[in-house]
């Protein structure tokens, strides 16, 4: 995916070209001093920066240029195009910029600019204590290091590992295509460099509000003055019976998703109960190991609550395609030794079941402190809770959207991090409201669904293109406007989109849809 430095393509930019080779909101892909480098053109400027996304490497000259930034067709990171600085999430690591020296009608682009990171400031609270090293956490902590925040930082995590990509749990490392060195998003090196005090394997078992303090299951203390409490979700667990039997498995942390793959060794037939977007994922990767997969869900199709019908039945069809076997509109009654027995009676051989039935926001600690929650922790558009200097974010909080006009709680990695990135910016006085646009992907074989917006009761679904051809832009109405866009095979389109919702703009949201 990343533009490949051994043979760099498009023309050699330290030679220089003509202005007009780059159209205005254009990107061209180049080169300078072996390194592949974009020339990006906005608003009669000219930029230079680097040409792989810092987040999975994808080719960042099939993106989009928008509002000054350089965004990544894959999950949606996006640089700005004067510094290369991450502005949001997924990636966090800047980008590499160039001077590029525009002379009459000829661009050239010159020498590499060192990035500049922002000088310490001494403002703000003096220690703060982030609960949950996960997306939320993680991203809030290294961007309160990035914004020249000096104080002290503790970042407390339940996990026994530094914070890592949790998505790729049900995807490229279940399937055994990711090796395990890929999953932390940092080494603990990065940590100690930047003074974030890592408290690993360690539960934060009360928040004392008032107090200001952060107690730990085994007594330690960490008092703060500012708090962000991104605890995230915990799987909803089955009360079947056999449901205790240790070849049933859930997957939320790496440590379960290690445990299924102890368990790949010997297992030949998987049960995967829930058709949900983490079930369907791990069916696809049991499947390209190998396994025989069936997955049991009482909906009738899967997926329709969040994507409709129609794009119910292409996944269903596409992991169909893939030899996995559905019983829809069937529970299982009881897991035993031999396999899972459904509510008709018949019984699914297996010796691995994976429970995919969702998750509910951890709120247990917020509640025990007296704050206020309702199906997440409740907070206002800048992602404070009802006690000042106490933050919420993630999968736990739920924040007023504005454009929905409703209080929303999503469970996307990227909007976690975006969440934690503003909510950082908040515990140091800075006064951002929250308006990112939710976004998430799912990944299913060789096939990836992106979706920006959210729409939780659309009255009508447009598709434009065709979903077998994995090339669709399926749009979602609520209200009288576009809530929603997923896409499949048009990441542009994607972008587009968010673009437009960033900016409430129906009609270039409308324009977008139907490119
Ligand atoms: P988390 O990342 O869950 O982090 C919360 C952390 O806090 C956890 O480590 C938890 O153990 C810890 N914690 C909780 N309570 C305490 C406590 N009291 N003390 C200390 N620590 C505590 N999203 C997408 O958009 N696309 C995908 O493709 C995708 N795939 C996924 C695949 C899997 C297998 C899973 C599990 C999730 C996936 N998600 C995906 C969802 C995404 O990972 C979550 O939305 C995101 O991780 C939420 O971030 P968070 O920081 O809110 O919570």
């Amino acid at each position: 995916m990343s533009a490949s430095t051994d043979n760099p393509s498009g023309p050699d930019l330290g030679k220089g070209i003509a202005l007009s080779q780059v159209p205005e909101s254009g990107i061209l892909l180049g080169h300078a001093g072996g390194e592949p480098v974009l020339l990006l053109r906005q608003g009669g400027e000219i930029f230079a920066v680097g040409a792989s996304c810092t987040h999975y490497g994808a080719a960042l000259v099939n993106g989009l240029l928008a509002h000054g930034t350089l965004r990544c067709p894959l999950h949606h990171a996006r640089f700005d195009i004067r510094t290369g600085e991450a502005v949001a999430a997924p990636a966090l690591n800047p980008l590499p910029c160039w001077t590029v020296e525009r002379q009459g009608d000829s661009v050239r682009v010159l020498a590499k600019r060192e990035h500049q990171p922002k000088p310490e400031a001494g403002a703000g609270p003096r220690k703060i204590v982030i609960v949950g090293a996960g997306a939320a956490g993680n991203a809030a902590a290294e961007m309160l290091r990035r914004e020249g925040y000096s104080g002290s930082l503790t970042l407390i995590g339940d996990e026994d590992s530094v914070p890592y990509d949790r998505p790729n749990l049900s995807k490229d490392y279940l399937a055994g295509t990711a090796a395990e060195e890929w999953i932390p998003l940092r080494s603990a090196e990065f940590y100690a460099d930047r003074k974030i005090e890592l408290v690993l394997g360690a539960r934060v078992a009360e928040l004392d509000g008032a107090g200001r303090k952060a107690v730990l299951a085994d007594g330690r203390t960490f008092p703060f003055d500012a708090c962000l409490l991104a605890t995230g979700a915990d799987p909803v667990r089955l009360g079947m019976p056999g449901g205790d039997l240790p070849h049933v498995r859930y997957l939320r942390s790496l440590a379960d998703s290690r445990a299924i793959v102890a368990k790949l060794g010997s297992a030949r037939r998987a049960v995967v109960i829930g058709a949900s977007f983490i079930g369907l994922e791990v069916a696809a990767s049991l499947r390209t190991r190998n396994l025989e997969v069936d997955v049991v869900a009482p909906e009738a199709r899967p997926l329709e609550r969040i994507l409709g019908p129609q794009v119910g039945d292409w996944i269903r069809s596409l992991h169909e395609a893939h030899g996995v076997r559905f019983h829809l509109g069937q529970t299982v009654a009881a897991v035993t030794a031999q396999g899972a027995v459904l509510k008709n009676g018949r019984t699914l051989a297996a010796d691995l079941v994976v429970v995919g039935v969702g998750v509910r926001p951890a709120t247990a600690l917020a509640e025990r402190a007296g704050l206020p929650t309702d199906r997440g922790i409740l907070v206002d558009a800048y992602l404070e809770t009802s006690t000042r200097g106490i933050f919420a974010a993630g999968d736990v909080a739920r924040w007023p959207d504005s454009r929905s006009r409703k209080n929303l709680r999503v469970e996307h990695w990227v909007h976690a991090e975006r969440q934690g990135q503003v909510a950082a910016l908040n515990m140091i006085g800075c006064c951002v409201s929250f308006e990112e646009v939710p976004f998430f992907w799912s990944q299913h074989y060789d096939a990836m669904l992106s979706y920006v917006g959210h729409s939780e009761s659309w009255e009508r679904i447009e598709i434009a293109g065709s979903l077998e051809k994995r090339d669709a832009t399926v749009s979602f109405h609520e209200g009288g406007r576009i809530a929603a866009v997923a896409t499949v095979g048009r990441e542009r389109v994607s972008l587009a989109a968010e673009a437009a919702m960033e900016r409430n703009d129906q009609a270039a949201l409308a324009a977008a849809v139907r490119a």
